[in-house]
C-alpha cells in the first residue's frame, strides 16, 4: 500500500513512512493510494467481536508491510488497555432512533485518544526496530496535547514537547499535560493564544536545521495515522446498529475536519452510511461552505467547545480531493487561492460533497440549552462539544434511519459549560478523581522561536 499527496507533487511513501513524516512535502496531506474495500460478509462479521479485534480487522490492510500481524495485535492490546470501558467506544441510546457514540472513555477523556494512544505504540514499535528516536513538538488549545502527553509518556524512542497558551487551558486541560512525572514529557506555557503556539511550531517545523538535529516529528490531526485509527469506531458502532443489512447516518462535531473525513473513508470502504453530518459551533466555516460552496475563514471567536474553535480545517482538504475527483492540482491551486483569503469550491465538486456531508450549525445559547434539555430528556450529562452535535443531529434526524451522534469529550473535562447549563458540576471519573491533587510540572516560555529551540535543543538527549 503507497500513500500520495492530495496535492499530487510528492514522493509517495509507505504507511510507516507517512506516519513518521505527517505533511507531504508540497504541503499536501497524504491518502492511500486506493481505498480496500470491506464486502458485506466481512462488515458483517464484524458483529460482536472484541473492539481490538475490530481494530485490526479495518486498519490491517492499509498497513503494507510496516509491522507483523502480532506487532499490530500487541501494539492494539497495549492503545486501548488504558480505556475505563470495556466496550471502548460504547453506544447510549438517546432517544427514538437517535444514538451517542461515547468516545471519551480514554486515558485524557476525550475521542482524540482513540488516535493518539495507537500512534503512540506505532511510533515506539517503529522507532525501536529502526534504532532512531523523535522528538514530537506540538501545539494544542487542550485536547490534543493531553493526549499526545498521556500516549507518549514513558515511551524510549521519543520525547514530547507541547506548546500551550499559558493560562487559556481548562485546569482539567492543565493537569493532564502538566502532572505526569515521566521525564520525557515537557510541557510548555507560552506567553500569548493558540495561534502563536501553532506559529512556532510552524516555525521549527520550516527551519530545516533545527528540524534534523532534534528529529523533529508532528501528530498534529493531518497525520494519516490518525485518521485511520478514528474509521474503526464508525464501523463497530454502525454493526451494533444492524448495519450491513441497513443503513445508519451519523453526525459529527467537527473542527478540524479529521473525525468526519474517518467517516468517509469508513463509507469508501464499504460501510453504508447514509449522511454524514458536520457539526459546527458559531465558527461555522465549514457550514458556510457546505452550503455556499465560499470557504473563506474570517476570523475565530471563541465558544465554550473550543476545540472546534477553528478558522481553517486542515483536513477538509482531503475531502476536496476526492471532490475533485482526485485531482492534486486542482487542489494545489485552490490552496494557493486559501492564503490570499479563500475560495469557491466547483458546482461538480460541491455536489460531489453533498452526496455524502450535511452540515448545521450550534450557536453558543443553542448549544448551553442542548446541554440542559438532554439532561432532562434522557438524563445523559454533554460536554458542550457533543451537545453540538445532538443539537444539529435533532434537526437532521430522518424517520427510518438510525443517527449515530459521536460524543467526542466527558462533561468532566468541560465542567464550567456543563455547570452554567444544568446546575450539576459533573466528577472526574473515580480512576483520575486525584488530578487535583497531583504536582504540576511546567516551563514557562516567551512567544521567541529562538528561546523555545535552545530550550528544546538542550533537553533532547544527543
Ligand atoms: C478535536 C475535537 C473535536 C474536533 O475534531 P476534529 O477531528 O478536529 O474535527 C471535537 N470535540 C472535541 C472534544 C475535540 O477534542
Amino acid at each position: 500500500m503507497k500513500y500520495i499527496s492530495t496535492r499530487g507533487n510528492a514522493p509517495t511513501l509507505s504507511f510507516e513512512e507517512a506516519m513518521l513524516t505527517g505533511l507531504a512535502r508540497d504541503g499536501g496531506l497524504y491518502l492511500p493510494e486506493r481505498i480496500p474495500q470491506m464486502s458485506h460478509a466481512e462488515i458483517a462479521a464484524l458483529e460482536g467481536v472484541p473492539y481490538e479485534e475490530a481494530a485490526f480487522r479495518v486498519m490491517w490492510p492499509f498497513l503494507g508491510d510496516t509491522f507483523t500481524e502480532d506487532e499490530f495485535r500487541g501494539i492494539l492490546a497495549r492503545a486501548y488497555a488504558g480505556f475505563g470501558h470495556a466496550a471502548r467506544a460504547p453506544l447510549k441510546q438517546l432517544d427514538q432512533g437517535h444514538f451517542l457514540l461515547e468516545l471519551f472513555h480514554g486515558p485524557t477523556l476525550a475521542f482524540k485518544d482513540f488516535a493518539m494512544q495507537l500512534i503512540g505504540q506505532m511510533f515506539e514499535t517503529s522507532l525501536t526496530r529502526s534504532g532512531s528516536r523523535v522528538c514530537i513538538v506540538g501545539a494544542t488549545s487542550g485536547d490534543t496535547g493531553s493526549a499526545a502527553i498521556e500516549a507518549f509518556r514513558g515511551l524510549d524512542a521519543v520525547d514530547v514537547f507541547i506548546l500551550y497558551p499559558h493560562g487559556r487551558v481548562s485546569e482539567v486541560q492543565r493537569r493532564q499535560m502538566t502532572t505526569p512525572v515521566e521525564s520525557n514529557v515537557h510541557a510548555l506555557a507560552i506567553t500569548g493564544h493558540f495561534d502563536d503556539a501553532q506559529a512556532r511550531v510552524k516555525d521549527m517545523f520550516n527551519d530545516f536545521a533545527f528540524r534534523d538535529a532534534v528529529g523533529l516529528a508532528g501528530v498534529n490531526s493531518i497525520n494519516w495515522a490518525r485518521v485511520l485509527a478514528q474509521v474503526v469506531y464508525f464501523f463497530t458502532s454502525a454493526v451494533a446498529l444492524g448495519a450491513p443489512h441497513r443503513k445508519v447516518s451519523f453526525t459529527v462535531p467537527t473542527g478540524n475536519f479529521g473525525d468526519i473525513f474517518a467517516g468517509y473513508i469508513a463509507k469508501r470502504m464499504g460501510l453504508p452510511i447514509d449522511r454524514l453530518v458536520v457539526a459546527t459551533n458559531q465558527n461555522d466555516i465549514l457550514h458556510r461552505c457546505l452550503t455556499s460552496a465560499e470557504y473563506r475563514p474570517d476570523g475565530v471567536s471563541p465558544t465554550i467547545s473550543p476545540s472546534m474553535d477553528i478558522q481553517v480545517s486542515s483536513n477538509f482538504e482531503r475531502a476536496l480531493y476526492y471532490a475533485y475527483d482526485q485531482d492534486g492540482a486542482a487542489v494545489a491551486q485552490l490552496m494557493d487561492e486559501l492564503k490570499g483569503g479563500g475560495f469557491s469550491v466547483s458546482q461538480g465538486a460541491l455536489e460531489a460533497l453533498r452526496e455524502s456531508f450535511s452540515s448545521g450549525r450550534a450557536s453558543e445559547n443553542e448549544t448551553s440549552a442542548t446541554i440542559t434539555s438532554t439532561l432532562a430528556e434522557s438524563g445523559e450529562l454533554l460536554c458542550p462539544h457533543s451537545a453540538v452535535g445532538v443539537k444539529v443531529a435533532n434537526e437532521m434526524r430522518e424517520t427510518g434511519t438510525p443517527m449515530i451522534t459521536l460524543a467526542t469529550a466527558h462533561p468532566a473535562k468541560f465542567p464550567d459549560a456543563v455547570e452554567t447549563a444544568t446546575g450539576v458540576h459533573p466528577p472526574l471519573p473515580e480512576r483520575m478523581s486525584d488530578l487535583y491533587d497531583r504536582d504540576e510540572r511546567l516551563t514557562r516560555v516567551e512567544n521567541d522561536l529562538a528561546a523555545i529551540e535552545a530550550l528544546i535543543k538542550e533537553r533532547v538527549p544527543q
